[in-house]
């Protein structure tokens, strides 16, 4: 398949924008080819360009500068076998499920007698039969959503964009629309030949796609391309797809060191034990949204102590921890944002804490107490029991103070349960492996 002419090539795109008097380049030099058959996925965080590259490669807008080639051929306006499935798809509400379907087949001049059946199997195939003569009003967001992609469907586009298309729905309807989806790509029922997917969220990106395409922001710029050599359906707990995440992350952190030399040791192996800063999981996520909201995603650190009104000691022992966990870099007195940093600040809570679980499992420390958890009966032991074990790394204060660090950040991450009556420290019941 990888040997003819790719379906869609964007070739050296820049976007620059005027907002006022001010120029800004909000896409600068990507470069991307997407092959028949593949499923890729745009992922970074908010702003980086994402949306202004589906307008792009659609034809919707043309860029300030560089080519998009379909089918080897320049793109001449609106792209007629391409269809943008947007965050939130809007319906008409005086329509119904059929006729909202039906629409986008009548505008292409599709004689009833082939639009209805078609518009009829594709509603069915989405997971709304039986609401074919509902009105919008009478729908939850998820199957608001399910109609937009059946309609999207329908025109049976060769290249399927989706800009964000599960983000504005609750847990449990983005999750059965991504298993449809799904569905419909891999057993081939969809004559689309391609999908192109914008996604802010990790996971969902390492789930769906074929091969995931890292963007990062100020300027929009592409940062990695990254494969994932799963088959479908997935298993989100398995090693190799926490393996790929980890991944991802890696690249978002923008990690240059090995792990072994960053991280350094755990007890009982070679090297220096490195210990955990001292650091509530609120404070750092303070340091993270206050990063966030300035320009750049940077500050200087020296004006952090104001800022947050923390003493420096505090500041440094933050600004540590961010930088440990691939959620800053600090460079010449200034803290930045990374991509993973940003894409914290802007998650949910649970994403939040999912990130911050894989982040947390790579270090040395949290590796070998889950690794002791796990080799104990019932996957539990007294704190007192981890005490002793760390004492034989750290003077007895310090060992006290590691022990509640990895408590609080393991209950925050729900990789520990801790149970103060009895002073008990549980692995949480999913059974997640280490990769070691
Ligand atoms: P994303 O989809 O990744 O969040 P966008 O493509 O929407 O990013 O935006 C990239 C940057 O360009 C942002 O800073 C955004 O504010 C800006 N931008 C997007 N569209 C326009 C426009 N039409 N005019 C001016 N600025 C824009
Ligand atoms: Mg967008």
């Amino acid at each position: 398949m990888t040997n003819g002419t790719p379906l869609l090539e964007l070739k050296h795109i820049h976007q620059i924008y005027t907002s006022g008097t001010r120029k800004f380049t909000a896409v600068e030099d990507v470069n991307l080819t997407v092959q028949e058959g593949e499923y890729v996925a745009l992922l970074g965080p908010s702003g980086c360009g994402k949306s202004t590259l589906l307008r792009i490669l659609t034809g919707l807008q043309k860029p300030s500068e560089g080519m998009v080639l379909y089918r080897g051929q320049p793109l001449e306006g609106v792209n007629p076998h391409a269809t943008i499935v947007f965050q939130t798809f809007a319906l008409f509400p005086w329509l119904t499920v059929l006729e909202n379907v039906e629409l986008a087949l009548k505008a292409r001049g599709i004689p009833p007698s082939i639009r209805t059946p078609r518009a009829l199997d594709l509603i069915d195939r989405v997971g709304l039969d039986g609401f074919e003569n509902a009105y919008p009003r009478e729908l939850s967001g998820g199957m608001r959503q399910k109609v937009g992609f059946a309609r999207a469907m329908a025109v049976e586009p060769e290249l399927l964009c989706l800009d964000e298309p599960f983000s504005a729905l609750d847990v449990l309807s983005a999750e059965s629309l991504r298993g449809e989806l799904l569905e419909l790509w891999t057993s081939g029922s969809i004559p689309t030949k391609a999908i192109l997917m914008v996604s802010h969220n990790i996971e969902e990106a390492v789930f769906m796609a074929d091969r995931i395409v890292i963007m990062d922001k100020e300027p929009g710029r592409i940062l990695a391309e990254l494969e994932i050599p799963l088959a479908h359906p997935r298993q989100r707990q398995s090693d190799e797809f926490r393996a790929l995440i980890d991944d991802v992350y890696a690249l978002l952190a923008g990690q240059t060191q090995p792990e072994s030399v960053e991280l350094g040791a755990a007890p009982g192996e070679i090297g220096r034990v490195r210990s955990l800063p001292d650091v509530h999981i609120g404070d750092l996520t303070g340091l993270l949204e206050h990063l966030a909201e300035k320009p750049g995603d940077r500050d200087d650190i020296y004006r952090l102590t104001e800022e947050l009104t923390l003493d420096s000691d505090h500041v440094l022992r933050l600004t540590e921890t961010a930088e440990l966990l691939g959620f800053v870099t600090v460079a010449k007195g200034d803290i930045e944002l990374t991509p993973l940093g940003e894409t914290f600040a802007e998650a949910s809570i649970l994403a939040r804490k999912e990130i911050f679980a894989s982040r947390i499992r790579r270090l040395p420390l949290v590796r070998w107490l889950i690794g002791m958890l796990q080799r104990a009966e019932k996957h539990s032991l007294k704190s007192e029991v981890v005490k002793v074990a760390l004492e034989l790394e750290f003077p007895p204060e310090e060992a006290g103070k590691q022990l509640e660090t990895l408590i609080q950040w393991g209950r925050y991450a729900e990789i520990l349960a801790y149970d103060d009556s009895d002073e008990e420290i549980y692995l949480e019941s999913t059974p997640e492996k280490v990769a070691v």
